[in-house]
């Protein structure tokens, strides 16, 4: 089973992930961008560099290829965690590139494995506002609230559009109140 944990920056992805680790000890936990030995070099100039939109779609496709290959494929038999996907991939995508094509990249990418459930942390503006004033920012989340809360929005119509199940939380609930919540539909698809 591949489960994936998306939400922009600042929703609580992370913070649900550490708390995951004691509750499902089996498991596989990932994350995109950069996970694998080349994921992380390409996380560095993902976040790093100014490159052009064209090349950033390109870093994050092969980025998620890699990942797919080299460690989703040979672990599908498991429960598979991972701190975003080509959810994230389209949604962030959707802003400059045509959605059709971004599903058709992606299904190259990944030979058509996406996650099987879907678990959206989704933030408020003042809860989003509240947050990222508490951090640095990098690169991607320069570009603002407004972007933000966008992104946000792409990432449940990409679900809706892609027809993956998903499961939408307030993200500015209690850290336990939404991992318990998390625990629970995770257990129905696992027992
Ligand atoms: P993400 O991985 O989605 O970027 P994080 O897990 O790093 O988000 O959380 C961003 C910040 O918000 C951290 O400082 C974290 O402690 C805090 N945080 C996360 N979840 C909650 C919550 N439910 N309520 C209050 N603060 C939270």
């Amino acid at each position: 089973m591949y489960i994936a944990i998306e939400g922009i920056d600042t929703s609580g992805k992370s913070t649900q992930i550490e708390l995951l680790k004691k509750d499902f000890k089996n498991a596989l936990f990932i994350k995109e961008p950069g996970f694998t030995k080349f994921g992380k070099k390409i996380r560095e100039i993902i976040f790093n560099d100014e490159i052009s939109k064209k090349a950033e779609l390109f870093l994050f496709l092969a980025d998620r290829s890699e990942l797919i290959e080299k460690v989703i494929k040979p672990n599908l038999n498991k429960l598979i965690i991972s701190d975003r996907s080509v959810i994230s991939g389209i949604a962030y995508g959707m802003e400059f590139f045509d959605f059709d094509l971004l599903v058709n990249l992606n299904r190259f990418a990944t030979d058509s494995i996406f996650p099987q459930f879907v678990i959206i942390l989704k933030l408020d503006k003042e809860t989003l506002k509240n947050r990222l004033s508490k951090k640095e920012h990098d690169n991607i989340e320069k570009r603002g609230i407004d972007y933000l809360l966008r992104i946000q929005d792409n990432l449940i119509s990409t679900c809706n559009r892609l027809e993956i199940p998903y499961l939408l939380l307030d993200a500015s609930n209690s850290i336990e109140e939404i991992n318990f919540r998390i625990k629970k539909v995770i257990s129905e698809f696992v027992k």
